[in-house]
């Protein structure tokens, strides 16, 4: 068992601000991840909407982070948190590695991707099908691709995919895009991104095994020989919604990120927030910090 004051689940930009900011108030923290620090700014090609930096590659600010937490003595361990219990007043949180105690714990575990649920989708993730245009975009190089979605990261995905595909079709169920206005005039203005507006993809096609194209609701169907389904994503709560309140599965906060059950607090994607974005989770992550800081000291 590892004691600490906080135990910070996740991290992405929330997380390891949260983390820069705790060891900075004085207390002692952990922060773990399931997967490699910097959360979805590692599935990010580039984010040019950062105040500060500038245009940066994803996995770089990603970096950057994970490099000012190490530098204030922060390391990020490799852990799975299954679930949370309170005892004595204080947090038992459960990994598959080891148990943490901790006086406060912060989620900042943030969200996956959302599946379409399209005939066809299951069978061939990883034969052309993906949820990640950075990671799988280059296998496509000269190819055609779909994308589906109509959010920020279709928009930019495909914005991203047409500099290496041959061609992008785009489908999206509405006339309008939920992304930003910047970002959909780019992809409107984009000569090798084609549109299928007020479109759903009912059907994903395969040839020997591997995406051979889309069958949309209005019958028509586009050749393509990858898919990527950039509709959304789904919070990353789970292991902890018994213990606290949540909306379609997001953490509900109040605006010091506490959640519904005293010295849990949550920040970035996973709790419920009009926007979410980069500079969002930081913000959300330096504010977690602060109020868990003073949760500390009223409560200990
Ligand atoms: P999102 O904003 O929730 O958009 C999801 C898109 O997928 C919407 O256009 C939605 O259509 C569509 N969709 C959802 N379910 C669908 C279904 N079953 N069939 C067909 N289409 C479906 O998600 P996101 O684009 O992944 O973005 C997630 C968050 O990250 C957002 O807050 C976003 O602003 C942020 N983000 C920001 C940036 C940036 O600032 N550069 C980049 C990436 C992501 P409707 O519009 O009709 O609902």
């Amino acid at each position: 068992m590892k004691e600490c004051d906080v135990l910070i689940i996740g991290a992405g930009p929330a997380g390891l601000t949260a983390a820069l900011y705790t060891a900075r108030y004085g207390n002692s923290l952990i922060i773990v991840d399931q997967g490699a620090p910097g959360g979805q700014m590692l599935l990010m090609d580039e984010i040019e909407n950062y105040p500060g930096v500038g245009k940066i590659k994803g996995f770089e600010l990603a970096e950057r982070m994970e490099k000012e937490a190490k530098d204030v003595g922060v390391e990020v361990l490799f852990e799975e948190i299954s679930s949370i219990e309170k005892k004595d007043g204080k947090f038992i949180s459960h990994g598959n590695d080891d148990d943490y105690i901790s006086k406060a714990v912060l989620i900042s575990s943030g969200a996956s991707h959302r599946k379409l649920g399209a005939e066809g989708e299951d069978e061939l993730v990883g034969r052309g099908v993906s949820y990640c245009a950075t990671c799988d975009g280059p296998f496509f190089r000269g190819k055609s691709v779909v994308v589906v979605g109509g959010g920020d990261t279709a928009l930019t995905d495909a914005l991203y995919l047409s500099k290496i595909a041959k061609e992008v079709h785009l489908v999206h169920r509405r006339d309008e895009f939920r992304g930003q206005k910047i970002l959909s005039e780019r992809v409107r203005k984009c000569e090798n991104i084609t549109l299928h507006l007020k479109r759903n993809v009912k059907k994903i096609l395969s040839e020997n095994g591997k995406v051979s194209g889309v069958l949309l609701d209005s019958g028509e169907e586009i050749r393509a020989d990858g898919v990527f389904i950039l509709v959304g994503v789904v919070p990353n709560s789970a292991f902890v919604s018994s213990l606290v309140e949540t909306e379609n599965g997001f953490i509900k906060t109040d605006g010091k990120m506490e959640t519904s059950a005293s010295g849990i607090f949550a920040s970035g994607d996973v709790r419920t927030t009009p926007l979410r974005q980069v500079s969002s989770a930081v913000g959300d992550g330096a504010i977690a910090s602060h109020a868990i800081d003073e949760y500390i000291r009223n409560t200990f």
